[in-house]
């Protein structure tokens, strides 16, 4: 980008070429209507056709903004205008650069047949500045529309992966990211002169609603080897957004752009640790059980696959421990499916009072429920099984706060040593099979089997 000040510096407009401007402005004017044919022509020539309303108004009043504005000290302003009603139009870019340098030959065309060689300088001059402006307001607009368009990615992205697996998008962490990217916007809206001053309150960064959020608790959700950084890069984002709008309130665009890249550099860090709080929320929900808070029966296949991995290359026995709440059906049936759910709730806290800390229960699915040990040597998963079991006999399930109900389990147990030359698939229909032995002897009881030599497959 041409940096519109150090170019008027570099260059200088003279005060001869300035008096020319000005003493030929009325004469430069009247040539507007010839301009507006001339460039109407180039259009259908490259097959350009920017949407205006009235295309003969819209380019005869960009030629007098720009002839009458010159060399002003609102000129940043006064052309941004124009800028914005042509990016709106749809003309691109590379468009809009050809279309001033066609107004460029044209100003020097006129100049040169006034035979004032200042005028000429002066047009071209001025039609560099106007060219710069029209550059930074190009690019800060498609700035602001690829933020737009990265917040509709996202979320179009998280609503995909949540609904897939029928789980509610964790809002609460959802909004500071979003409201984060949409701060960005705004900021930039109002260095474009989009929006005025009045409509943004959030300046400091105790402020905006990413602060806020901090503020009240979000920032214990950050990983806290990244809090310190987090903090900064915020700090700095606030920083750069206010030093880009002074300049554009002074009319100088020209680091405007320059700001506006350092924050993105601090706001990708600070937005890749908030896009991982809700990837990690994500696989939170999506391995973990709503009702009891254990993990899934996703979970559980992840588990065991590396628990059957560790385990070989360790010369380790796995236990794999399937229970099944005996007569599950009546209490639901008896007493409403709400106590059902609370007992279900109870059960998994004995299964956790019981596990080692290393260890953890899943729920399978309905009543049914898994346990995976792994031990130096056999024996530890039905002992396991047996105490869970006895544990459950004996506990009161307090349900509806008055009513306490006795609830009983029936255990498969099988325990091995990887590899087994069996797919998991069957390893689970063999311990579904001692479930079974274990509901056909009557119930409330384990049946265990350790499997000492693969043969026995
Ligand atoms: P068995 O001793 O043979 O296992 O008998 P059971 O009644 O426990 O087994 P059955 O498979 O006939 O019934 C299981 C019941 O578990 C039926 C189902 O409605 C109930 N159930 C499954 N998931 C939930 C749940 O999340 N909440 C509640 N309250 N009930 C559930
Ligand atoms: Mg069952
Ligand atoms: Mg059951």
């Amino acid at each position: 980008m041409i940096n519109v000040i150090q170019f008027q510096e570099m260059v200088g407009i003279s005060e001869l070429e300035l008096q020319a401007m000005s003493e030929r402005q009325d004469q430069t004017l009247a040539f507007s209507d010839e301009f507006v044919h001339e460039l109407k022509n180039w259009f259908n020539a490259h097959d350009i056709s920017p949407d205006f309303p009235d295309l003969d108004q819209a380019i005869k009043a960009l030629y007098q903004t720009i002839i009458c504005n010159g060399v002003m000290d609102n000129f940043y302003e006064s052309i941004s205008k124009p800028a914005l009603q042509w990016y709106r139009s749809g003309l691109r870019q590379t468009e809009v650069m050809m279309m001033l340098s066609q107004m460029r030959q044209f100003l020097i065309k006129k100049a040169e047949q006034t035979n004032c060689r200042e005028l000429a300088h002066a047009y071209c001059r001025l039609l560099d500045m106007v060219t710069s402006v029209f550059n930074t307001f190009y690019q800060l607009m498609e700035e602001r529309a690829r933020i737009q368009q990265v917040i509709k990615d996202e979320l179009k992205r998280f609503e995909r992966n949540f609904h897939l697996l029928g789980l509610e998008m964790p809002k609460d962490l959802v909004k500071p990211y979003v409201a984060h990217q949409n701060w960005k916007v705004n900021v930039l809206d109002l260095a474009l002169g989009l929006k005025r001053s009045e409509q943004m309150t959030e300046l400091d960064e105790t402020q905006c609603q990413l602060g806020q959020w901090l503020a009240s608790g979000g920032i214990e959700k950050i990983p806290s080897t990244k809090q310190s950084a987090f903090l900064e890069d915020h700090r700095l984002i606030h920083e750069y957004g206010r030093q880009a709008l002074k300049d554009a309130q002074n009319h100088h665009p020209e680091q405007i752009l320059t700001y506006f890249n350092k924050m993105e550099c601090a706001s990708d860090r600070l937005g890749l640790v908030l896009l991982n709080l809700i990837e990690d929320e994500f696989i939170h929900l999506a391995t973990s059980d709503h009702l009891t808070g254990l993990s899934n029966r996703r979970a559980f296949d992840q588990e065991f696959k590396r628990t059957l991995a560790f385990a070989e290359r360790h010369q380790m026995w796995v236990g794999l421990i399937i229970l099944d709440i005996d007569h599950f059906k009546q209490i639901n049936d008896t007493y409403g499916h709400t106590v059902g759910d609370e007992v279900l709730q109870q059960f998994a806290k004995v299964l956790q009072t019981q596990i080692r800390t290393e260890e953890h229960p899943f729920r399978w699915g309905g009543e049914e429920f898994a346990l995976l040990t792994m031990d130096k040597k056999p024996g530890g998963a039905e002992k396991l099984a047996e105490r869970v079991r006895h544990a459950v006999e004996t506990t009161d399930f307090q349900v509806e706060d008055q009513l306490s109900l006795k609830v009983t389990v029936s255990i498969g147990s099988l325990c091995f040593q990887p590899p087994l030359q069996l797919p998991n698939h069957e390893i689970f229909a063999k311990v579904d099979k001692l479930l079974y032995q274990a509901k056909e002897n009557g119930r409330n009881q384990v049946v265990h089997k350790t499997i000492h030599n693969s043969k026995e497959v």
